[in-house]
């Protein structure tokens, strides 16, 4: 079954610790009047009783005597008790309206109270018995039972009212309640990816509603911040793609003009080919980064031997190097071990030293050393090559960041691969630093924590 509404369960909360308690209260208030006007009632019924009782011992056991002061005590009575007195089971007195035949009766001694009905009429009846004594005295409750019932009757009609009242009454408050929620609802409604500079109108009350409100915007501000860092991405990515695709196709143009030598031929080809290579790099790249804003890139946490993976890059870096004549050392000074991905350590480090050939001048060197120093292991990349300004340090770990400046445009990548860098470091719980001296070199440290 659909739960009902929170406006609805509130309204029938409101009315439940409204109703239930007046009704309550109703009961246990008719049933006090009831008894307090009954114990009234029984008491002026004892009095009465009380003083037959003192006449009959004054007047000791002398019938007659007894039969008229009773008698004229009965003259005295209220003209709603009536009596009844017999002493013996000879009957002493019994007033002229008494309304019960109680000769068939066995009274037990002592004393009792009791409410009784006859036809139309109420009798509240105290009987007493002692020492052959035996008072019967009953008062006309009648109006007082008719009082009773009718205000229990008057009473028990307003619980509809109030129900009524409290259903009303509940709306209205649980109306003004949810009123703020129904406002972030629509607000909420309102913001869409084309307008999430928007925010919910906080009401600053300091509770629940203000909390909720504040905890909205938060996440809304989260969304816009990934929103734009995914349009600045996409923009980004595009403008990557354009230029060497705009390269490619106005060199493929311009050779379909007219029928070229072979030799032509290869170098096109050869320059079509370097362009190839960098969309298909930047492609990767940018594949690559998708995958780690997903959370999609498994991490493997395996023992890696750095010195043979310090190794391996250099002999790849070897490779690099020689078309521009660039020089390679390798200085190992420690074995160290640690737990982490070696495809991903590996590419951090190809990246670096690719950089490191990239940009360096004609005939540089680029030396990679690997060494621990207090239990952390130091990998480093240092180049001779053109250098990085020391205000940009930090700026060439963002996406799409490059120096724009001419020695570099010919090696211009599209500014990603120290982004993918930082995140494998940082997923090793490592730390990278550069220092660089502009024109005469720089060097990348990267701090790897050491498996032991
Ligand atoms: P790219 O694909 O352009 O190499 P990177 O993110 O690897 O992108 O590097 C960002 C920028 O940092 C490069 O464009 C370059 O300007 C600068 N840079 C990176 N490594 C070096 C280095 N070893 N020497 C000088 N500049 C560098």
């Amino acid at each position: 079954m659909k739960r009902p509404s929170l406006r609805v369960q509130l309204v029938g909360v409101f009315v439940l610790l409204y109703s239930v308690p007046f009704i309550i209260f109703i009961v246990w208030m008719m049933d006090h009047v009831q008894k307090d006007f009954l114990e009234e009632v029984d008491g002026q019924l004892e009095m009465v009783a009380a003083k037959i009782d003192s006449l009959f011992e004054k007047e000791g056991k002398e019938i007659s005597k007894t039969k008229d002061v009773i008698h004229s005590f009965a003259t005295l009575l209220d003209p709603s008790h009536t009596l009844f007195v017999s002493v013996d089971s000879e009957t002493i007195f019994r007033s002229a309206n008494f309304p019960f035949n109680i000769s068939s009766i066995v009274i037990p001694e002592g004393s009792q109270f009791a409410t009784v009905r006859k036809g139309d009429v109420w009798y509240r009846v105290y009987q007493k018995r002692s020492n052959g004594l035996v008072t019967h005295i009953a008062d006309n409750i009648t109006i007082l039972e008719h009082t009773i019932a009718e205000s229990r009757l008057l009473l028990f009609a307003y619980i509809p009212l109030v129900v009524i009242i409290s259903v009303v009454t509940g709306f209205l408050l649980v109306g003004r309640i949810l009123r703020p929620l129904d406002n972030i609802i629509i607000k909420a409604r309102e913001i869409s990816s084309e307008n999430l500079n928007q925010r919910i109108p906080n009401p600053n009350t300091d509770d629940e509603i203000s909390r909720l409100v504040t905890t909205l915007n938060e996440m809304i501000e989260r969304l816009e911040r990934s929103f734009s860092r995914m349009e600045r991405f996409t923009a980004n990515a595009s403008h990557e793609l354009r230029t060497p695709l705009t390269i490619l196709k106005g060199e493929l143009a311009v050779v379909l003009q007219r029928e070229r030598t072979a030799e032509e031929y290869r170098e096109i080809m050869k320059s079509n080919y370097e362009e190839v290579s960098r969309i298909a790099s930047t492609v990767e790249r940018l594949f690559m980064l998708a995958k780690i804003d997903s959370n999609l890139i498994p991490v493997e946490r395996e023992i890696v031997d750095l010195g043979a993976l310090v190794e391996e890059v250099y002999s790849e870096g070897m490779t690099l190097g020689k078309e521009s004549n660039i020089t390679l050392e390798l200085d190992i000074q420690d074995r160290v071990v640690m737990r982490g991905d070696v495809i991903l350590l590996t590419q951090m480090l190809l990246n670096l030293v690719e950089n490191a050939v990239k940009f360096n001048h004609p005939s540089g060197t680029v030396r990679i050393s690997l060494e621990r120093i207090d239990g952390v292991a130091r990998v480093s990349v240092a180049d001779t090559g053109i250098g990085i300004p020391e205000h940009l340090l930090n700026r060439i770990f963002e996406r799409f960041y490059r120096i724009k400046t001419g020695s570099t445009a010919r090696n211009a990548g599209a500014g990603l691969g120290l982004s993918i860098v930082q995140w494998i470091v940082d997923i090793h719980g490592g730390t990278i630093e550069v220092s660089s001296r502009p024109g005469s070199g720089s060097t990348f440290s990267v701090f790897l924590p050491v498996h032991t």
